[in-house]
């Protein structure tokens, strides 16, 4: 195995005098950033988005055309139920599966018209993705997990970044260990940072606090939330859990591979009542 070398990462120095002051205690996003702040284009977006698995008896439409803008520094969570195509939204805005009609944009980028290794590029320098089944490779400890897309990019990492990420999620003792040798929720730890390791324009998340504990889930979405606000980072999460989409600015509800519903400044009570109307 010579693809990584970690060189300088394992001397990184911790979170000490690291980027991010600590989080607001309000869970809620403050009013004011989105009301006076001037429109700006989405980060990335979708356009009567159709993804259809399957022919004949066995078609699944997962995605039924679906239309919406993910706002450039912002937070959003995506809600619904399990098969409502949550997590093929996130894989078609990703780039990591096509679709069957519409199309996705990153930024201007119309991802349809790009060949494979422009969208592995694109993929590679703007966005992060945590899988909900974390996709690590147990033969890389998790330090050489979190920087190897650096390195398939050919970037240096940055150690004190890298350092803060692996300090702020509880990973320091760890950082030496493979997969295997991790708990579920050190392993889908070790799979965020590694969406945040080179900070991608966009990070794209599926379920990322699904296998922790409320401590260590509001550690993670307490940093997507500062990501936000303080590197203008844009953050797409699918959560079924009301209390994560409330560090949202706002919640989108999938149905049957439709949007049906929409909050701003989402709080778990709001989430809530939101979930309950859908399944009622
Ligand atoms: P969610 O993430 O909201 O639980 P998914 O996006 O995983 O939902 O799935 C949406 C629908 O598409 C489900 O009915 C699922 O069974 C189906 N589906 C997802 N991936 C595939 C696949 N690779 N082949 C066939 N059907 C799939
Ligand atoms: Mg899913």
């Amino acid at each position: 195995m010579d693809m990584v070398t970690i060189g300088s990462i394992t001397e990184a120095p911790g979170a000490a005098g690291a980027a991010l002051p600590e989080a607001p205690t309000a869970v809620v996003g403050a009013a004011g950033a989105g009301d006076t702040a001037p429109p700006r284009a989405p980060a990335a977006r979708t356009v009567d988005a159709v993804k259809v698995y399957g022919r004949g008896e066995a078609e699944v439409r997962a995605l039924d055309g679906v239309t919406v803008d993910f706002e450039a520094g912002h937070f959003t969570a995506v809600m619904g139920p399990s098969g409502s195509g949550k997590s093929t939204l996130l894989h078609a805005v990703a780039g990591l599966d096509g679709l069957t009609s519409g199309r996705v944009f990153v930024g201007d980028t119309d991802l349809g018209t790009l060949g494979e290794r422009r969208l592995t590029r694109l993929r590679r320098d703007r966005i992060g993705f945590v899988f909900q089944q974390f996709n690590l490779i147990p033969t890389l400890t998790a330090l050489e997990n979190i920087v190897l897309p650096l390195r398939l990019a050919g970037r240096r990492p940055d150690p004190v970044w890298v350092g803060e990420v692996v300090s702020r999620f509880g990973l320091d003792g760890r950082t030496g260990h493979r997969p295997p040798e991790l708990s579920g929720g050190q392993q889908q730890r070790v799979a965020v940072a590694r969406a945040l390791a080179n900070r991608p324009e966009i990070v794209l998340a599926d379920e990322p606090t699904g296998n922790l504990d409320s401590r260590r889930g509001a550690e993670i979405l307490s940093f997507l939330r500062q990501a936000v606000r303080e590197l203008d980072q844009t953050v797409v999460m699918v959560t079924h859990d009301p209390v994560a989409a409330s560090y949202a600015d706002r919640a989108v509800f999938l149905a049957d591979g439709r949007i049906v519903d929409e909050l701003r400044d989402p709080t778990s009570d709001s989430v809530l009542d939101a979930m309950r109307v859908l399944g009622g």
